[in-house]
């Protein structure tokens, strides 16, 4: 399939097009609702089409892992598409969404659950999976109660279980709650506590497509790609090709807090330029679009970018990989004049210290020295060439750890030295001046 031109305006996505329709909370998330929004609509006609058909309609919507690194789904969900020695398959759905910003998935399990349920059942035949296990963040408790009766509903009416929809296909989908570290959403370390040990990452390979839960071939999808699916085979991969870019196709949630006026998620066209999302659907920045000071536009992960590049960024992977950060979990955390930008990055780095599983050097000992010194940058207290320090330290975490934790502490701070590097040696200089005058 020909990929669509590459667009250069993005109006407001159509209410036809919206996926998830029960964001904002008007309807009804229980299993009548969902049906007459279309959900479980021809499923069992997807079901029989089969595996191929499935991965196709797939990897023809360009469809990519919505829960941050952006890997090709369609070519993920066909690495299990290989014979596994008699052992089962499993389907895992990371919703221990963790990200400081991040609240995309849970409005998908609080508002509407079928929509996931349903998203099991197909990506688990497309995998050919015995089961799925939602792996759910311990404090998403109301969701995770959501999500059993959404599960029940389906058991009750033959959706899912033995012979699911009429299909001859037998699926079961268990709920499962973490308790509460950030670490269990990289998808090892939750491999690891599935399976009843503490979450700490493993080294890949082998991914968990070869060797996953049980030692099973195992694909762990975030929710919301999950939930996209069924829509995609109901409408077809071309369509949902149609949003967006070349290699950023689709439709996406993005949450949007911080210094906006109306703090929201909200889907939209992938691509959709940055200052668009937050004036058309978060009441625009605090004071002004010129009272803008920097945004994270992906998650804690995602460096910062000041005001001169959010001015014309596309929210999409390339279009933030290019201006040095990144797609991420598409939540933009806003940040106004007001902003202390140092302290605002410090007390990220002090959630990586806090939340580091402690395996390997470089993390637990790279993060911690980060900590410390950023600390110290917020007063000032520090030398200028610490600066170019910290920075050094940063690329020496960045890549050289099991998993992407140490990428994710070691961003923000090349963020703020990109950007905001004057501020840092002003803040230093003044904490300089006060020192002497005290001497
Ligand atoms: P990754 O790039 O290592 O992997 C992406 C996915 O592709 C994984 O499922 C992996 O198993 C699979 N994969 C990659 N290469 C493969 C291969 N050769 N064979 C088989 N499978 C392969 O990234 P990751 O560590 O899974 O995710 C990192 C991202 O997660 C970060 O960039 C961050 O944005 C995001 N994140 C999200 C949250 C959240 O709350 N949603 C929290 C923390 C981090
Ligand atoms: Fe643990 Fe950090 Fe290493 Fe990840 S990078 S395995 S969190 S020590």
């Amino acid at each position: 399939v020909e990929a669509p031109p590459k667009k250069t305006t993005f109006g407001p996505l159509a209410d036809q097009d919206r996926i998830f329709t029960n964001l904002y909370g008007r309807h009804d998330w229980r299993l009548k609702g969902a049906q007459s929004r279309g959900d479980w609509y021809k499923t069992k006609e997807i079901l029989l089409k089969g595996v191929d058909w499935i991965l196709n309609e797939i990897k023809v919507s360009g469809l990519r892992g919505r829960g941050g690194a952006g890997f090709p789904t369609g070519m993920k969900w066909g690495f299990m598409n290989k014979p596994s020695d008699g052992r089962p398959k499993y389907l895992v759905v990371n919703a221990d969404e963790g990200e400081p910003g991040t609240c995309k998935d849970r409005e998908i399990m609080r508002n509407d659950p079928h929509k996931l349920v349903e998203g099991c059942l197909v990506a688990g035949r497309a995998m050919g999976a015995r089961a799925a296990y939602i792996y759910i963040r311990g404090e998403f408790y109301n969701e995770s109660s959501n999500l059993q009766v959404a599960i029940n509903e389906a058991y009750g009416a033959g959706l899912i279980g033995k012979n699911s929809c009429g299909s001859g296909y037998d699926f079961d989908v268990f709920v499962m709650r973490g308790a509460g570290a950030y670490i269990c959403g990289e998808e090892t370390a939750l491999i690891e506590s599935l399976e009843g040990k503490q979450g700490k990452p493993r080294l890949k390979p082998p991914f968990p497509a070869d060797v996953g839960v049980f030692g099973c071939p195992t694909t762990v999808a975030n929710v919301e790609t999950v939930a996209v699916a069924p829509t995609i085979c109901r409408r077809g991969g071309t369509w949902f090709l149609g949003f967006g870019r070349e290699r950023n196709s689709g439709t996406k949630l993005f949450n949007i807090s911080g210094h906006v006026n109306t703090p929201c998620t909200v889907e939209e066209e992938m691509s959709i330029p940055l200052k668009d999302l937050i004036e058309r659907h978060a009441g625009g920045v605090r004071g002004g679009w010129d009272n803008l000071l920097c945004v994270i536009p992906g998650g804690s992960s995602t460096p910062l970018i000041p005001r001169s590049v959010c001015d014309t960024v596309l929210m999409d992977f390339d279009g933030l990989v290019q201006a040095q950060t990144g797609l991420g979990t598409a939540a933009l955390i806003v940040m106004d004049k007001s902003t202390d930008v140092i302290r605002a990055i410090a007390r990220l780095i002090e959630f990586y210290k806090h939340e580091s599983c402690g395996q390997c050097t470089p993390c637990r000992e790279g993060v911690d020295w980060m900590n410390k010194m950023m600390w110290r940058f917020v007063k000032g207290d520090a030398r200028a060439a610490e600066i170019d320090m910290i920075w050094e330290i940063s690329k020496q975490i960045e890549g050289h750890t099991i998993c992407a934790l140490g990428d994710g502490a070691a961003w923000p701070v090349q963020g703020l030295i990109r950007h905001f590097r004057p501020i840092m040696e002003t803040r230093i200089a003044e904490f300089q001046q006060k020192d002497q005058a005290r001497a």
